[in-house]
């Protein structure tokens, strides 16, 4: 069967993959429900025409038009949200997290105080000195417009936990899953027992867990999101990316075990004396090895989930973190008490 196939998963529920060009996930599933007036479309894809196209063939396909459109988003990622501004009309009802689209300024807000001095580090790790980065560099970090996907000012219909949200013959508890973002939602229809899951549970990637602020311990968020799915009633996982699969509890044990291998992995690191955050992440094992051949959004990523891992580690308690002259440095917890006597 060809990949781009809409698929009805179960009756007038879709699968419709959208392309992600040039991106290794290959594709995002966006899920139609059809009604009689209506057709709810979860998660559109990101900025690029390709994906605009998709949404545009299968609504043609299903024998539907844009005016009967409403869309639900997971979550506030390019990849689920980056489409809106191309597929907009003026009628559209766009259903989130409340506080999905403030995340977006959030991250702006990073820019200049966590992004760039990382972005330093990375392209001169050996330098403290305040150099400018490159140009080109700089700029790839940007947020940019395709993350602020509601220049319209549409209408926006927000969902909380424990909200119901209806949909044709579906009706599905909104159920906050924090970690992945922070304020990622999934939905759940306990009736026909399918978990629509956004990035929080893949079946064969480990979603990405990212920290770039110390407060926040993203981890910590999204290891109990995982448990808030754990034990739900579900026969069909609906993910972001990747095929339609089952055992939730299986998938979740596994994530969770990695994460936990993880925080033992870096806690060695340390405990070993490394205390950067860029000689952590360049000394820990990943797929890919090699880690000074990496793109530079390869090593940009992998700070944020070393990051998120460390904080969870200082939040327990078994590693400290210093911030001296905006450097940061991790030691374990005891050698760091007895460094202080
Ligand atoms: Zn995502
Ligand atoms: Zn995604």
């Amino acid at each position: 069967m060809n990949d781009f196939a809409i698929e009805e998963l179960r009756p007038n529920l879709y699968r419709v993959p959208v392309p992600m060009p040039d991106n290794p996930l290959q594709a995002l599933n966006s899920y139609f429900i059809l009604s009689n007036d209506k057709t709810v479309i979860i998660d559109v894809g990101f900025n690029h025409p390709e994906c605009e196209k998709a949404l545009d063939n299968a609504l043609h396909q299903l024998g539907r038009s844009w005016e009967s459109v409403e869309i639900v988003l997971t979550h506030s990622h390019p990849d689920h949200t980056g489409n809106l501004d191309r597929i907009w009309r003026r009628w559209m009802r766009i259903c989130a997290h409340m506080h999905s689209f403030q995340e977006v300024k959030y991250l702006m807000d990073m820019q200049s105080t966590v992004f760039n001095p990382l972005l330093r580090h990375l392209v001169d790790p050996q330098t403290d000195d305040e150099r400018t980065i490159q140009r080109r560099d700089a700029t790839r970090y940007q947020v940019s417009a395709e993350l602020l996907p509601l220049k319209n000012d549409p209408d926006l219909f927000y969902l909380d936990d424990g909200d119901i949200y209806r949909a044709g013959d579906y009706r599905f508890e909104v159920i906050t899953t924090p970690g992945h973002d922070d304020w990622h939602i999934c939905l759940y229809e306990p009736q026909k027992k399918i978990l629509i899951a956004g990035d929080h549970v893949l079946e064969r990637i480990t979603p990405s867990v990212l920290s770039w602020m110390t407060p926040y311990d993203a981890l910590k968020e999204y290891l109990t999101s995982l448990d808030k799915v754990r034990d739900l009633d579900v026969d069909l996982i609906l993910p972001g990316h990747g095929s339609p699969f089952t055992g939730v509890a299986a998938r979740v044990d596994y994530m969770k075990q990695h994460h936990f291998e993880r925080l033992e992995e870096l806690y060695q690191l340390v405990a070993e004396g490394h205390t950067s955050l860029i000689d952590i992440a360049r000394s820990a094992q990943w797929k890919h090895p090699d880690w000074d051949g990496w793109t530079l959004d390869q090593k940009f990523y992998s700070l944020g989930e070393t990051f998120a891992h460390l904080i969870y580690l200082v939040n327990e308690g078994r590693i400290t973190m210093t911030i001296t002259q905006n450097k940061r440095r991790f030691y374990v917890a005891d050698q760091w008490e007895v460094r202080r006597k």
